[in-house]
């Protein structure tokens, strides 16, 4: 269980309507990933049930679930949840993903109380973005990846059809959704049974077709359109394979359409070293546009996000930010410079991790000698997750020697260093799940880069 203060929980509670659980994700929320691992939101690393050994009905009712529940229950946080934990911590209340699920209602638990859904069943995509990855664009070299079958089949979805008049929100993730034949059946569904459940979709904004013109004007969509920069030759730099002057008019139809209906375009942006001082004149953009902004602190990949700049380049980036200005002129303006402000603290607490990271043969535990014994219990949980997640014994001894193979040619290819106490401590804090989802579908570059990301950042950026 994560320790949090009692004065940083009445204060965050102080900015929120909803205050009678720490968080109500797990009373309300499930997620599914591509590899089949449930949590109840994707921030939560450390506890996950997994599909299809389980069904939906048995995770939901489950001990995992169960789990969450009653450590947050207790008014605390489970050990998983140190994406929240940190951000409460350091006070960013704004940014906190707990935020998202204040507006539901917590009830019994049953399968009616189900409320919001998120799939990020397929990797399906059209671009080659530089911050995603092999989890989630196809696009991107498999050939060193383990071949995983696709487990959401039709009997997921059937399965799915119990819960759909309930829903009040689906999220679909990707890939890119409007590529995913599979959600085009659910959206129908719903269409057909629960109208009025919002469908969340994040997109990239570059397919639009008369089919998904249809569906925007019979069910109640939410678009989030992932845009980080005004500047065309930025833009494809980091959205590879789009063409901007077809999103911009994409851009502009679903904007149109959200607003006959009373709603806002989203726009997330992530934060990466090349549109770092173009951020503003985005906030600008939205403004004029009448856009909903929201700045991802996005923490892919090294090479490429804001965060991995030196703490010099991170203060200097500052310095520019607090020297811009903006004119707002309603509610949706004024959300998007807050937004861009909340943003100036989170490149605080960037700049001292930045300063963690040059020093840290001074900060890390860099000693070897618990090395052999925290390793241990890595692989073990690892090979259990495995065992649990193979379909036979099999399927299990091939992904073992792929996954320990991989793992030694990985760490070879790194600095001696990295083999301490402190690689192997910050690997134990992640969910065992998750590190195996990353080893049998990213190649071993990506799997490199993310390692190094953990070491120097953790994984709670
Ligand atoms: S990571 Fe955050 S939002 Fe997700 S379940 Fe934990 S506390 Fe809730
Ligand atoms: S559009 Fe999204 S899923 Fe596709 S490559 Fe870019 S970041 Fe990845």
């Amino acid at each position: 269980m994560a320790k949090i203060d009692k004065s940083t929980i009445k204060d965050f509670n102080s900015t929120r309507i909803s205050k009678k659980f720490l968080c109500n994700a797990p009373f309300c929320a499930m997620r599914f990933s591509i590899s089949g691992l449930v949590s109840p939101c994707c921030h939560s690393f450390g506890l996950n049930d997994c599909y299809p050994n389980r069904n939906i009905r048995q995770i939901w009712d489950g001990s995992i679930f169960k789990e969450y529940r009653i450590t947050i229950r207790n008014g605390q946080l489970p050990n998983s949840c140190t994406y929240c934990e940190s951000r409460l911590k350091s006070k960013e209340f704004s940014l906190i993903p707990i935020r998202q699920f204040d507006d539901f209602k917590v009830r019994r638990i049953g399968r009616n109380n189900l409320q919001t859904l998120q799939l990020a069943i397929s990797n399906r995509c059209n671009l080659k973005c530089p911050m995603c990855n092999e989890m989630f664009s196809s696009q991107y070299d498999q050939s060193d990846t383990f071949d995983s079958n696709n487990i959401y089949d039709e009997a997921f979805i059937n399965e799915l059809y119990e819960y759909i008049p309930h829903l009040n929100e689906l999220i679909c993730l990707g890939g890119e959704p409007f590529l995913i034949n599979e959600y085009y059946d659910i959206w129908d569904k719903i269409i057909s049974v629960n109208p009025s459940c919002r469908i969340s979709v994040v997109t990239n904004g570059t397919v639009l077709n008369d089919r998904i013109k249809r569906l925007l004007e019979l069910g109640n969509f939410s678009i989030n359109l992932s845009f980080e920069t005004i500047v065309k030759e930025t833009y494809e730099k980091i959205r590879v394979n789009a063409n901007y002057d077809t999103v911009i008019p994409n851009m502009e139809y679903f904007a149109k359409v959200l607003r006959q209906q009373g709603k806002t375009l989203q726009i997330p942006a992530c934060a990466l070293k090349s549109n770092s001082k173009e951020i503003p004149d985005l906030v600008r953009f939205c403004n004029e546009k009448e856009y909903h902004l929201t700045i991802l602190t996005t923490y892919r990949d090294i090479d490429v996000a804001m965060w991995s700049l030196s703490s010099d380049q991170l203060k200097e980036l500052k310095d520019y930010y607090i020297q811009q200005t903006f004119t707002t002129h309603d509610w949706n303006s004024n959300d998007n410079v807050s937004n861009f402000k909340n943003f100036i603290s989170t490149v605080d607490r960037w700049i001292s991790d930045a300063e963690k990271k040059e020093n840290f043969q001074n900060i890390f535990d860099l000693k070897t000698d618990k090395v052999t014994d925290l390793k241990n219990r890595l692989f073990s949980n690892m090979e259990k997750c495995l065992k649990e997640t193979s379909l036979s014994e099999d399927d299990f001894g091939k992904k073992r020697e792929y996954v320990f193979g991989k793992w030694k040619r990985i760490m070879d290819s790194l600095p001696e260093y990295f083999e301490s106490n402190h690689l192997y401590k910050i690997l134990l804090q992640v969910s065992p799940y998750i590190i195996v989802e990353y080893m049998l579908r990213c190649n071993s570059q990506t799997m490199k880069k993310t390692l190094e990301e953990g070491f120097y950042y953790g994984f709670a950026h």
